[in-house]
């Protein structure tokens, strides 16, 4: 009975929002379509039992905005060669649309985020953190509100839009067309697909955010299977609010009193550490990123006094010569504090490493 009322309650929400969308508030329904799997014309039986054909990914988009006079609809399908589907991906995906939506919208105000809830794509930890730090910052609205869907709900128009972009596709391929490969596809769907904007994901650009989360300081929240709504304001930006239930009455700033369950710290480690380590420590020493014995650095544990060991992120990086390396004079452990200018905010942050 409870699944019956949210998948009722989040149809309503969700509904109430595309109702309310004008100059200031748009929102933006996404969606997976599965990969599209490159076909060839006339196929040779090798290619077609057993030789593995390349895949593409297809993340598709529907933004409810206003037009000229009225609210309107623009389709999106984002294609990319990575097939990873995490929020990294997720988050590059977006990218191109968020610029468009920016340059359609520069006083955008509020921007709403519906999806369903996988917890590997959109519904955890890493999710949460770059809606905080890079969605609310890359749109540069006071307020960020994620809508999900009741699992096993989320169908709706991007499905749709996975299924225009493929039969397009296929009915290409029928006309004696290779698709064999991501360029193929995308020149297909720029000659064949007018009703929705095709975008080329630019897979170079995916390190920034993947950098962006080898920071994050974000625990698991504990309710992460009954959230439905996540809200973040300017106001506070760190910090997200959890709703079991979409509240229709709340404004996203407000701490909602009826369906709140819990709040989520976005934290990175730099803010951690600007705060409580201004400078340098005085027992290191600075040295040329020729001197450790290997020019990459695994990065096994924050500072323990700021990281608790689930909060670790493991992550590797790779010392350029003209970074500059702080390293503390080797301990017994072999574990050397390390200060590493490599981030995008060119800020300092300290890490034990492991050499
Ligand atoms: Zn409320």
């Amino acid at each position: 009975m409870n699944h019956l009322n949210n998948i009722y309650h989040q149809y309503q929400a969700i509904n109430s929002v595309k109702r309310q969308v004008d100059d200031e508030t748009a929102m933006l329904h996404i969606d997976f379509a599965e990969n599209y799997v490159s076909k060839y014309a006339e196929e040779v039986q090798a290619v077609h039992f057993g030789a593995s054909k390349p895949q593409i990914s297809l993340h598709t988009a529907v933004l409810y905005h206003f037009g000229e006079l009225d609210s309107t609809i623009t389709p999106f399908c984002t294609v990319s060669k990575n097939l990873r589907h995490d929020p990294v991906f997720i988050c590059n995906n977006l990218k191109p649309i968020i610029k468009i939506i920016k340059d359609l919208h520069p006083n955008l105000k509020t921007m709403h985020f519906v999806s369903d809830g996988p917890s590997s794509q959109y519904r955890n930890k890493s999710m949460f953190f770059l809606m905080a730090n890079f969605l609310a910052v890359k749109l540069n609205v006071q307020s960020l509100v994620w809508d999900y869907n009741e699992a096993g709900h989320g169908k709706d128009s991007p499905d749709g839009i996975g299924a225009i972009v493929k039969r397009i596709a296929d009915q290409s391929v029928a006309r004696g067309n290779d698709i064999a490969n991501f360029e193929q596809l995308i020149t297909c769907l720029y000659e064949n697909c007018r009703g929705v904007q095709i975008l080329s994901v630019d897979e170079e650009n995916i390190t920034e955010i993947e950098e962006l989360m080898a920071r994050s300081l974000t625990p698991t929240f504990k309710g992460t299977l009954n959230v439905h709504q996540i809200t973040r304001s300017k106001n506070n930006p760190g910090l997200l609010r959890a709703q079991k239930l979409s509240c229709m009455d709340c404004r996203p700033h407000q701490i909602c009193p009826h369906y709140e369950i819990g709040v989520i710290s976005t934290e990175t480690v730099h803010n951690r550490f600007e705060s409580s380590i201004p400078s340098p420590p005085r027992n290191t020493k600075e040295v040329l990123p020729s001197s450790p014995p290997h020019s990459e650095c695994t990065v096994t544990d924050y500072d323990s006094c700021h990281s608790s060991p689930e909060r670790r992120s493991p992550a590797i990086y790779s010392f350029t010569v003209q970074q500059r390396v702080t390293l503390e004079s080797q301990s017994e452990s072999a574990v050397s504090l390390i200060l590493l200018p490599s981030v995008p905010t060119e800020k300092c942050l300290y890490y034990k490493c492991r050499w």
